[in-house]
């Protein structure tokens, strides 16, 4: 088969590559249905996150199962499954409490840009669906493996409650999707912060009621305008840098939460303003197993439509360009057909 690899910097192939097989007995094969390009990828093709050597790329990943290990008892072949970017057994204690992220056996995954992938410990990181869902379903499932997870996770650490207040800091596909899973936890007020018209619109589409163009501290001057001087309830921090973190935390009202799911990049916090900004911090890896069988349910009940944060859609082979378009802000996010 042929597979996604990182070389360097803006060095992205499309090459041959071995099949994967069955490594561990807890292991599963699957054929790719859908994958995609992650913002987060950008990082290493930017060359801001060091690679070590021939990288293959890709954690987002939904399909048919091929073959399973010996060991593995419940994912049976044929099954239509989706699984997180993290690998978890699903039984530890810590993913007993609902933080799969940091399972004692997890495993980041990768090599997701390619038709064929190995899923370790298949039983804990991977959830079937009642039968083969339809071609149309397919982006807003793919969504659930990581950008839908982590969207919700966001507004999850944040509190978002019916008749929250919520800002929601970054408008990459994990920033719009957090508005919409703000607005399925019953916020009363989304303001999403975007100086992009059409991510604007989409996140309109998907329960914004307010957009704030400004950053920085203007950003923050224009939120406390709106919030009776107050700040926010709940705020979402998507992006990851010091700016953003910053700007989310200086967001949030005294007693309220930050719920931060974009990856640090250099981000330093200062121990006496967030002593005394007052707000509670929670966030990291998104725990997306915890919430699969979840949002599966919404995809496949017609309930949310979360693909269209895909504005492009690109056959596997063309992975390159998926990675241009998104590097240089024409696409939110390249959907790649096997
Ligand atoms: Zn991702
Ligand atoms: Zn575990």
């Amino acid at each position: 088969m042929k597979g996604t690899v990182l070389y360097g910097p803006r060095d992205i192939r499309f090459e041959e590559r071995e099949d994967p097989k069955i490594v561990e007995p807890t292991d599963a094969i699957i054929r790719m249905a859908v994958t995609c390009v992650c913002g987060s990828d950008l990082w290493p093709y930017r060359g801001l996150q060091p690679i070590d050597g021939p990288t293959p790329m890709g954690h987002e990943y939904c399909g048919v199962v091929e073959e399973v290990g010996s060991a593995v008892r419940s994912i049976k072949p044929g099954q239509f499954v989706i699984g997180s970017f993290a690998t978890s057994d699903n039984t530890c204690p810590t993913c007993q409490i609902g933080y799969q992220s940091s399972c004692t056996h997890r495993e980041f995954m990768s090599h997701a840009q390619a038709p064929l992938l190995r899923v370790p410990l298949a039983d804990g990181t991977l959830v079937p669906t009642p039968g083969v869902p339809k071609d149309d379903l397919l982006p807003s499932l793919l969504t659930t493996s990581d950008v839908l997870g982590t969207g919700w996770f966001a507004a999850d650490a944040a509190n978002v409650k019916p008749g929250s207040t919520v800002v929601v800091v970054g408008d990459g596909a994990v920033g719009l999707l957090g508005v919409l899973s703000a607005r399925q936890m019953g916020a009363e007020r989304i303001i999403a912060m975007s100086r992009h018209e059409q991510r604007q619109k989409l996140a309109r589409e998907f329960g914004a009621t307010d957009i704030v163009t400004e950053r920085g501290d203007e950003g923050v001057a224009r939120i406390m305008d709106l919030t009776h001087g107050l700040g926010a309830d709940s705020v979402l921090e998507c992006v990851g840098t010091q700016d953003s973190m910053m700007q989310a935390i200086r967001s949030t009202r005294k007693g309220g939460y930050v719920g931060y799911v974009g990856v640090p990049h250099g981000v330093e916090l200062n121990g006496e303003e967030l002593f005394f900004s007052h707000v509670h911090l929670h966030g990291g890896p998104a725990p997306v197993r915890r919430y699969l069988p979840k949002l599966i349910d919404l995809v496949l009940n017609g309930k949310i439509n979360p693909g269209k944060v895909f504005d492009l859609t690109l056959p596997l082979d063309q992975v390159a360009e998926g990675y241009r378009a998104m590097d240089e802000r024409r696409a939110i996010k390249a959907l790649l057909r096997p």
